[in-house]
């Protein structure tokens, strides 16, 4: 660390600890290595300091005291982003996990910036209402919304996205900033650009009548894997928008891969059972656990199955569709996988966003698509720092590239994936550019990468 980055760090560590309400972690405080942590223990970053702001008066402080200092910044909201972007090297971190408080005037939730997702749903589901989130509850809920938002709920109410409906900001000058209909480019940035035009220190979001939810999992044995997708596409493709799935590779216990497809059903459960059956029919499933349930419990039993303390390497790609070619390249990926840890997960885009048109707000992919996360995960003790399983996932993904897409869904791409960075916005980055130009000129917000 140069002299000056330890003088900057020193003062602003100095100022922050006058000014804030909430605590300020240096480096060489004691708690400075668990503060720094983040979900994928892969990341090693060393910010200067970690500022918990307990408040957007505290996150103002932070940013009028970084700017002054000529001091970067990195916002971190629950550090699920598997690239450590939430907690920069030489930075000051602005950390918002104190502020998750949720108010709720039925239908619009308020979310402070902290809050994850599983806090969202249970305050919803306190309620008698849903909140559009991902599979899981353990993200933070503004780091999932404000770029995307595959989730259970995606064919029949849209990405996370799709329902945020106004933010407030604390943008790089320090003062705050409400965003509604007033600031229609904001908050279509919003929608799909993250966190680079200020610190989202709350969202206002729609929820929805709560429903009970049919789903679960069914599990097929590899060997059964090429039929199932196939059929499973073909079921998918044409069913109702009540149902969304999930599917992928999961280990048996003795390592070796089987498939799963987990379904949610959000319409009539008679119905949902007619669906469950034509799923079912895809292959001769060795388990099957379907039950009708809330969406909170739906979401914990995901929450259950996420492996932590590990390391992680993501690739991604978006596919037009599970066509042959793209199934036996993803069998032999799942087949080739170097640790039982890894998984490919496949997320169905279909339903109502492929209705919002493409500009209606500045995510990249409006058309049908599987989303494609080759997901590596390893533990921590393995010698060689990940390299064969990060190859694994390098080299799937560039077997899926002539088949893909271009770009990808930005919360999973990482800085060495340029060429899908270029075109993840697809025709946006025009109009997400001349945003980022008129709140935040000189980049002083970094959050998911945005093409130069
Ligand atoms: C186990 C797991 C499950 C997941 N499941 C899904 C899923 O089902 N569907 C899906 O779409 N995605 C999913 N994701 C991806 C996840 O939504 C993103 O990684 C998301 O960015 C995590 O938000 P966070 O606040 O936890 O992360 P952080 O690492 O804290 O932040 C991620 C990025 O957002 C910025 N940011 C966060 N909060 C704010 C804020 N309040 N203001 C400004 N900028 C902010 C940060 O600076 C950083 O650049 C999953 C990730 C994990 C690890």
């Amino acid at each position: 660390m140069s002299q000056e980055i330890v003088r900057q760090a020193e003062q602003a560590v100095h100022d922050l600890r006058a000014k804030m309400q909430g605590r300020v972690t240096a480096r060489g405080d004691g708690g400075y290595e668990n503060a720094r942590k983040v979900w994928n223990c892969a990341v090693d970053h060393h910010p200067v300091a970690i500022a918990f702001c307990e408040s957007a008066e505290d996150v103002q402080a932070a940013v009028r005291t970084a700017r002054a200092l000529n001091m970067p910044v990195s916002v971190r909201g629950r550090g699920h982003d598997a690239t450590g972007r939430s907690v920069r090297p030489d930075a000051l971190v602005i950390d918002l996990s104190r502020m998750d408080d949720i108010q709720i005037d039925d239908p619009i939730a308020t979310v402070a910036g902290g809050a994850t997702a599983a806090k969202v749903i249970a305050a919803a589901s306190a309620r008698n209402l849903m909140a559009v989130t991902g599979w899981n509850g353990v993200p933070g809920m503004t780091g999932l919304t404000t770029v995307g938002g595959y989730g259970p709920l995606i064919a029949s109410h849209g990405l996370a996205l799709d329902n945020l409906t106004g933010a407030e900001l604390v943008l790089a000058d320090g003062q705050r900033l409400t965003v509604d209909q007033n600031h229609p480019d904001l908050l279509w940035a919003l929608q799909g650009g993250g966190g680079n035009f200020g610190v989202v220190t709350s969202m206002k979001i729609r929820l929805h009548p709560a429903r009970q939810v049919l789903g679960g999992t069914i599990l097929f044995s590899w060997d059964e894997a090429e039929t199932v997708l196939t059929r499973c596409a073909k079921a998918i493709g044409s069913a109702s928008n009540n149902l969304s799935v999930v599917t992928g590779v999961m280990s048996l216990p003795d390592g070796s891969p089987a498939l799963f497809l987990a379904p949610a059903w959000t319409g009539e459960i008679p119905d949902g059972e007619i669906a469950m059956e034509v799923l079912k029919r895809c292959g001769n499933p060795m388990h099957v656990e379907i039950a009708s349930m809330s969406y909170q419990d739906l979401i914990q039993s995901f929450d259950a199955r996420v492996a932590n303390e590990k390391h992680y390497a993501l690739e991604t790609r978006w596919i037009p569709a599970l066509n042959p070619e793209a199934i036996s390249a993803l069998i032999a990926g799942g087949a080739r996988r170097t640790s039982p840890f890894s998984t490919i997960i496949l997320q169905h885009f279909r339903g109502l966003p492929t209705q919002i048109p493409p500009d209606g707000t500045a995510f990249g992919l409006r058309r049908e698509h599987v989303l494609v996360e080759i997901i590596a995960c390893w533990d921590p003790t393995d010698a060689d720092n990940g390299s064969v399983h990060k190859r694994w996932a390098r080299d799937l993904s560039q077997t899926l590239a002539p088949m893909s897409l271009p770009g990808g869904y930005p919360n999973l791409l990482g800085p060495h994936a340029r060429d899908q960075i270029a075109h993840a916005y697809g025709d946006n980055i025009r109009r997400l550019q001349a945003v980022k130009r008129r709140f935040d000129p000189d980049s002083f917000f970094s959050a998911t990468p945005l093409p130069v």
